[in-house]
């Protein structure tokens, strides 16, 4: 089987994706984090409108599954304060923000600047984006960005293109303006078939103003558990229920939801650690898996995948698994350790693959794959 092609261009909430469960509405939060109340609002446009299933995605944003009526959603998106004015600021306004704030919330500062100027960034590829990782050790080293703004190794500002070592050391007044000037020497120089920073320094060298300071260390990665004054959660197979997050929300009295990358999210409320929808510590096995909605909510899909999720997940032993309800594989792109793809009622198995790759085996019962995980080595 072929990869299903990958598409040049992001959904968002005025251009939504059509999935094999409905259409995806994808909703940047703005500055990395949305008001508890507003996310309540998300939850009920989800349950109206969609199939009550929210992804938390790769770069920290929320996208609802299963949507049938656009518009209506659209609307009220507007009425929640989360729709951008226009589809060209949306998507332009792709910026993934560090999710733990130091003292002076320097990050959202900036980000919040950032948005400011969005109208003097030149035309960028649709997946071009900014990371500004800029409290202390850095974040968001391993989230896809073009243009980061970080920590330097001296404790101030740099401004760096991904896939280049140095950065421009800045002021804090003068960050805005040389991340734009770095988007523009991007656009100015880079071959239009190429959309990314880091492909790009691969042929054509930065200019020495771009690439003369060093970046901080990272912080260790964040994981569920406490933080101070806050709580971690993580969402296992990077999906959330409306109806439990609705629940959390209520119990905690979280004031705001932020979001971080790898399926995690962040409340500044009471931690709530007896919901089984949310992961509250690093060990559990769930954040090891990825899955997507699978029967019944996907009509593409013969069997469950986040019931079979669980009942395989104590059978992993720390392996990385994405249970696909079909070959399509719209829970994740990248090759995990083991893939169970469901087809006719019954998986089909992979190792070191995709859902659409060759399997192993192929017809196998779920207890007969839970016996299979076991005897792999
Ligand atoms: S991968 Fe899952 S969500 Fe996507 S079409 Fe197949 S069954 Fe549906």
């Amino acid at each position: 089987m072929s990869d299903p092609q990958v598409k040049g261009w992001c959904p968002g909430a005025y251009r939504p994706m059509m999935s094999g469960d409905g259409l995806i509405v994808r909703v940047r939060p703005r500055l990395g984090s949305i008001p508890a109340d507003k996310v309540q609002g998300l939850c009920d446009l989800s349950l109206t409108h969609g199939n009550g299933i929210l992804d938390l995605t790769n770069r920290a944003n929320l996208q609802m599954r299963g949507v049938r009526d656009h518009q209506a959603v659209l609307d009220g998106l507007w009425d929640l304060g989360l729709l951008d004015p226009t589809p060209e600021l949306e998507q332009r306004r792709n910026i993934i923000v560090a999710p733990v704030c130091g003292p002076h919330h320097v990050s959202i500062a900036i980000a919040d600047r950032l948005i400011t100027k969005l109208n003097a960034l030149p035309d960028l590829p649709a997946k071009f984006g900014f990371v500004v990782d800029a409290d202390g050790p850095r974040q968001l080293s391993a989230a896809s960005g073009d243009i980061r703004i970080e920590t330097s190794v001296s404790g101030g500002l740099i401004v760096r293109a991904d896939g280049s070592d140095l950065g421009q050391a800045v002021t804090e007044s003068e960050v805005v303006n040389a991340a734009v000037a770095l988007a523009r020497w991007f656009n100015e120089t880079v071959n239009p078939d190429i959309r990314r920073m880091a492909p790009h320094l691969e042929t054509t060298p930065l200019p020495h103003c771009f690439a003369r300071e060093t970046f901080a260390p990272s912080a260790p990665a964040l994981t569920p558990g406490p933080l101070t004054n806050a709580f971690a959660y993580g969402v296992p197979f990077g999906s959330i229920d409306a109806l439990a997050l609705k629940t959390l929300l209520t119990r905690s009295k979280a004031g705001h939801m932020r979001f971080a990358p790898n399926r995690i999210f962040i409340l500044d409320g009471a931690a709530i650690t007896d919901m089984q929808a949310f992961a509250t510590s690093a060990d559990d096995p769930r954040l090891n898996i990825h899955a997507c909605p699978g029967a019944p909510a996907c009509a593409s899909a013969s069997v469950t995948t986040r019931d079979a999720a669980d009942i395989l997940a104590p059978h992993l032993k720390g392996r990385s698994l994405h249970i696909s309800g079909c070959a399509k594989g719209c829970a994740h792109r990248a090759s995990t350790d083991v893939v169970a793809v469901g087809r006719d009622g019954a998986f089909d198995l992979v190792r070191n693959g995709h859902p659409w790759d060759e399997p192993l085996q192929r017809g196998l019962a779920l207890d007969r794959l839970a016996d299979e995980l076991e005897l792999l080595t």
